[in-house]
């Protein structure tokens, strides 16, 4: 068997959380930056986490998602092993209805909902919902846009965005006629 396939133990993903030998995923980095969760409840929730699920991932090998606390806050870390001896934090959030009824279970009733446009998050398999994106920021040869008011879905469990080929369509004729309304300022943070 594929060293892959096998199951990753708890052991291992708190001793490599527990020396640092981990990777964050953009995903946690959208997380951190939008202040849902820090790097410290992270590490927190690892150090005295259980793993609660496994799922089976073909690209990825198994996926185990550890529930732990930090402090009173119950915190789900999605880990992954990143094939180089390091650990991959796919990612992390505080779980809450509708999808969990509490930390340990998922609501019953979100089980066999399927969104008709969306279906189920190709990433972490939660339920998506259709709302407005208020700005959709992406990135294009160094130069950051802003799509306003953007017809979305949001999955409740990890926050990817999905937009239909319709939405893509009408957002490609935009950009390709220019039809900029303005420009923002945006905040810029050095790292070094
Ligand atoms: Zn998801």
């Amino acid at each position: 068997m594929l060293k892959s396939m096998k199951d990753i133990t708890l052991n291992w993903i708190k001793e490599k959380a527990a020396v640092g030998e981990y990777l964050l995923s953009e995903h946690v980095i959208r997380f951190l930056m939008g202040g849902k969760i820090s790097v410290q409840e992270i590490e927190n929730a690892l150090s005295n986490g259980n793993v609660i699920e496994v799922h089976q991932n073909p690209m990825r090998g198994n996926c185990s998602l550890v529930l732990g606390y930090s402090g009173e806050k119950p915190v789900h870390v999605m880990c992954a092993d990143a094939k180089n001896n390091r650990l991959a934090i796919l990612f992390a959030y505080i779980p809450c209805p509708p999808i969990w009824e509490n930390p340990e279970n998922r609501s019953k009733s979100g089980v066999n909902r399927m969104n008709e446009r969306f279906g189920k998050c190709f990433f972490c398999g939660g339920e998506i919902k259709e709302i407005t994106v208020g700005n959709f920021d992406y990135r294009f040869e160094g130069q950051l846009y802003v799509i306003k008011k953007v017809p979305a879905g949001l999955c409740q469990q990890c926050g990817e965005k999905y937009i239909s080929s319709d939405t893509a369509r009408k957002i490609n004729m935009k950009v390709g006629t220019g039809a900029y309304s303005g420009t923002e300022n945006v905040y810029v943070l050095e790292y070094e």
